[in-house]
């Protein structure tokens, strides 16, 4: 009779490994989207834009059809696509009126375009700390890191789980302050019904191929303000070429891109948000099944969800108390590593990238923190965000939910290993 893999001698030190198979990688294209495509491929019409002031100027007819499928589902007035959410989150930034030098507050704890969007229009990202629960802007922090010369707060609904938005809206409203929703890892996540991205004054979701849906690339944005709808469409298209003929007037950040989202990728995009809620719902269903799977594990927190809230489960986040299981979290991920499990350590910091720390963006002189339009002196050093960054030297794991397709079986395989892990935990103590 063989013994249960709990009762087997770690895999760190040559035991059995719990998970000896590899996991299915998540995809959510099948044969509809190569439909969708292929239909698309033969009409010959890969992208209808025309930058200047046509009907044209909107894009072609799966633009069109994916926009208006996008407001429905979102149950917001506009929505425009674009090429990438990095491009979304541009767009966003230039859309709202910001002046170079004009504050951005935004979180250290999410990917780097976040941040970088603000740069692009030579406005200063200033970084506020964390929540400890959500691992999303705390609006303590946001308030604290309010000046003069702040203008909006950029929102990140980090890993699946919504922001307090409701909160930072009452904080922006304040102080005449605008707020963008970086939505990207969170599309079908809710906020007391409904959708996270929606509740700002621009939002909007990644689909890039890791994202719960995806067209290869490309991005939504989500916005039931007009003028900024107008504005974002104008930035997508060559805005500079545009507003003579459409007659705009306010030519503030009339500096266009092409960020436009081609004919094929729309065409995915329709079914592929036919799939989101059916998507979601199995990776909640999953993450449930772990949740439940690790309770009671010792110094080993899942995720936590707000009142009213879901959680889409881009990643699933996990939080270790070291102090308590006195085994540092590198030797812990190296026994789960170890065991087979899919687990990632750390996540970004983005105030401690080598831009930040040298102050670094434009050319070679600094700017724009060394140039007039930077009125103050921004603090970017290690120790401004605490939150974050404990949990990324010291507390952080997760599942990256994003990259497998977990069956039930895997789930519990995952538990299991989480388990032998703990029971031998007195063995992992570093020396
Ligand atoms: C993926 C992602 C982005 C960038 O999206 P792209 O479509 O890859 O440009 C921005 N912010 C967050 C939080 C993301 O996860």
């Amino acid at each position: 009779m063989s013994n249960s893999p709990i009762d087997e001698p770690l895999a760190l030190f040559g035991g059995p490994k719990t998970i000896e198979s590899p996991f299915k990688r998540y995809n959510s294209i099948g044969p509809e989207e190569v439909a969708a495509a292929k239909q698309v491929v033969e009409s010959g019409v890969l992208s209808q834009y025309l930058g200047c002031w046509t009907p044209d100027f909107y894009g072609g007819p799966k633009v069109q059809e994916f926009e208006r499928a996008c407001e429905a589902y979102f149950g917001v007035k506009h929505v425009v696509t674009v090429n990438s959410w990095t491009s979304g989150l541009i767009a966003a930034i230039g859309a709202i009126g910001i002046e170079p030098g004009d504050e951005v507050i935004v979180s250290p704890w999410t990917m780097c375009a976040s941040a970088t969007a603000i740069l692009h229009w030579n406005a200063i990202p200033v970084f506020a700390d964390i929540e400890s629960e959500t691992f999303c802007l705390d609006p303590v922090a946001v308030e604290s890191a309010i000046s003069p010369y702040t203008k909006a707060i950029m929102a990140v609904d980090i890993f699946g789980h919504s922001a307090n938005t409701d909160v930072l809206m009452a904080i922006a409203r304040k102080h005449g302050l605008k707020v963008i929703t970086d939505a990207a890892q969170a599309p079908g996540a809710m906020v007391k019904g409904e959708y996270a991205g929606t509740l700002s004054d621009v939002g909007g979701y990644s689909l890039n191929f890791h994202k719960h849906i995806h067209t290869g690339e490309g991005g939504i944005l989500v916005t039931n303000d007009d003028e900024i709808a107008e504005r974002l469409q104008l930035i997508r298209n060559h805005a500079e070429a545009v507003v003579g003929d459409k007659g705009v007037t306010n030519l503030s950040n009339m500096i266009g891109y092409n960020f436009r989202l081609g004919e094929i990728e729309c065409a995915i995009g329709i079914e592929q948000l036919k799939k989101l809620k059916e998507l979601v719902g199995t990776r909640q269903h999953a993450a449930e099944r772990l949740t439940s799977g690790l309770h009671g594990l010792a110094g080993l927190r899942p995720p936590v969800i707000r009142p009213g809230c879901t959680h889409a489960y881009y990643i699933y986040p996990m939080v270790l108390d070291e102090g308590l299981l006195r085994v540092s979290r590198g030797r812990i991920y190296e026994a789960l590593q170890a065991e087979g499990v899919p687990i990632g350590k750390g996540y970004q910091n983005l105030h401690l990238l080598p831009m930040y720390q040298q102050k670094m963006a434009y050319g070679t002189k600094g700017f724009p923190w060394t140039s007039e339009i930077c009125k103050r002196d921004v603090d970017y050093r290690k120790g401004i965000c605490p939150v974050a960054e404990k949990l990324q030297d010291h507390s952080y794991l997760s599942i990256g939910m994003c990259v497998y397709d977990f069956s039930n079986e895997d789930i519990d395989r995952i538990v299991t290993a989480f388990h032998k892990v703990w029971g031998r935990m007195s063995s992992l103590v570093d020396k």
